[in-house]
């Protein structure tokens, strides 16, 4: 495998869509070229001691993209497929999405290529510690500050939390967020990402005269973003017709009951072999013929090979990175909408962002207060890429990059030295 930093797919795919934005809004050169490579990228390895007493070493990523507006700010996964390439991808990404979605933070992200599923939970929290530990000097509230990601949770924030507090003598609660409310994770922040997509969601169907209620949703993956969809549209009941996860998919034309189907998943661990349901393929599901297709697992679901099947109306990206720049185009020569990653899945990065704000000032919101916040972010965010879209006649995609990037070279220029 090609290990440099544009070695991947998602990272060409990325800087396909900022020179195509760049084009649109004419920025200027200098920041176009600041903004395709990181300002810094650490690369740690991890030993582990496992429970059979052998020692394991895991190479471990935290790439910082940029911090113009703020203190860097993204996920931490961990995953087999991590590598260089893939995290500064993801870490550009959180920079265009933090700066469309007007917060105060710049972009990061980072991992570990490892299947937590292999691991027990003494190893993962040796890990995560050892993990956190190469971090140290990296991360802090004011500097850098990790979430969860796929094959992270809340409990690995508690970890991380545990671990970089204990060199201050002190709690740290702002240096991750995605925590458990009980040591300063805010209240829904796990449904925030799901929530967002829905939100987003209602927004598209709008711009074509429709509602939720009743819409058809296929879910690709049902983890912290694709469950949390899921739960959400079937609440303000559309119709969620398929959901999948890595072991397949399901369907039922008459609609999934979401609040059973969780019950099933939290017991038999997958979604596969749902008595209230037929078992299909992840590519069947996406070639569902549906209202809405929101693939929220990982990067590349929908390509150049699969997406003449696509026969949904709207596509929600959950995930990061899941249809790429080719099919992207094909899809919106064909009409259909692509709400892109960096505004659909904003969601978790804007609760994160209220939850580092409470932490600071150490006063709490209710749930209620956070869902009508993250509404109005999400809403609004999706106002502004809209209006340009139809005003410039561009895809969805470059108008959400072009919006970001208008304030990302605004905040470069003002800053100079940044170049
Ligand atoms: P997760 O680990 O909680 O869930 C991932 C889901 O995808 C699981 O159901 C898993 O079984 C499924 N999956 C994995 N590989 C698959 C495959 N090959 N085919 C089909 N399904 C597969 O992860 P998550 O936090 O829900 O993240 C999902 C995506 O959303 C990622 O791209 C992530 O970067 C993005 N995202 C997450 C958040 C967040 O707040 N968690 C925020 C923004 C974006």
């Amino acid at each position: 495998m090609d290990d440099s930093i544009s070695g991947s797919d998602l990272y060409r795919n990325v800087i396909k869509s900022l020179n195509a934005a760049g084009e649109v809004i004419n920025i200027n050169p200098v920041a176009l070229e600041r903004l395709k490579t990181p300002r810094r990228s650490i690369i740690v390895s991890v030993p582990v001691r496992m429970d059979d007493d052998t020692v394991k070493i895991f190479p471990g990523y935290r790439v910082q993209h940029n911090q113009t507006l703020g203190p860097f700010k993204g996920g931490l996964r961990y995953h087999p497929s991590v590598n260089l390439s893939e995290v500064a991808a993801l870490s550009a990404l959180m920079t265009f999405k933090n700066s469309l979605l007007q917060l105060p933070l710049g972009g990061a992200k980072g991992g570990v290529a490892v299947d937590p599923t292999k691991l027990s939970k003494t190893e993962l929290e040796g890990l995560t510690r050892r993990f956190t530990t190469e971090l140290g000097p990296f991360i802090g509230s004011d500097k850098d500050i990790p979430a969860p990601d796929v094959g992270t949770d809340s409990q690995t924030m508690a970890w991380m939390l545990d671990t970089y507090s204990s060199e201050f003598g002190y709690a740290q609660t702002g240096v991750v967020t995605g925590k458990p409310v009980e040591i300063g994770g805010s209240l829904g922040r796990d449904a925030a990402t799901g929530l967002g997509v829905v939100y987003i969601s209602e927004k598209a169907l709008a711009t074509k005269g429709r509602q939720l209620e009743g819409t058809t949703f296929a879910i690709q993956g049902f983890g912290k973003v694709g469950m949390h969809a899921a739960i959400e549209a079937f609440k303000l009941k559309a119709k969620v017709v398929a959901v999948s996860d890595i072991s397949g998919g399901i369907f039922n034309p008459e609609g999934l009951n979401i609040d059973e189907l969780v019950r099933y998943v939290h017991e038999n661990g997958v979604v596969k072999d749902y008595p209230q349901a037929q078992n299909i393929t992840n590519e069947e599901l996406l070639a569902l013929e549906v209202d809405i297709l929101a693939p929220c697992a990982l990067d590349g679901a929908i390509d150049s090979n699969n997406v003449d099947s696509v026969k949904a109306k709207i596509i929600v990206e959950g995930a990061n990175g899941p249809v790429t720049i080719n099919a992207n185009r094909v899809l919106y020569e064909k009409g259909i909408m692509v709400v892109p990653d960096i505004l659909a899945n904003g969601g978790g990065v804007v609760v994160s962002y209220f939850e580092w704000v409470q932490d600071l000032v150490w006063l709490f919101w209710s749930e209620n207060e956070v869902r009508s916040k993250l509404k109005t972010i999400m809403t609004s965010s999706f106002d502004k890429v809209w209006d340009f879209a139809r005003r410039e006649q561009k895809d969805m995609r470059i108008s959400a990059m072009s919006v970001s990037l208008m304030r990302l070279e605004k905040a470069m220029k003002l800053r100079g030295h940044a170049w």
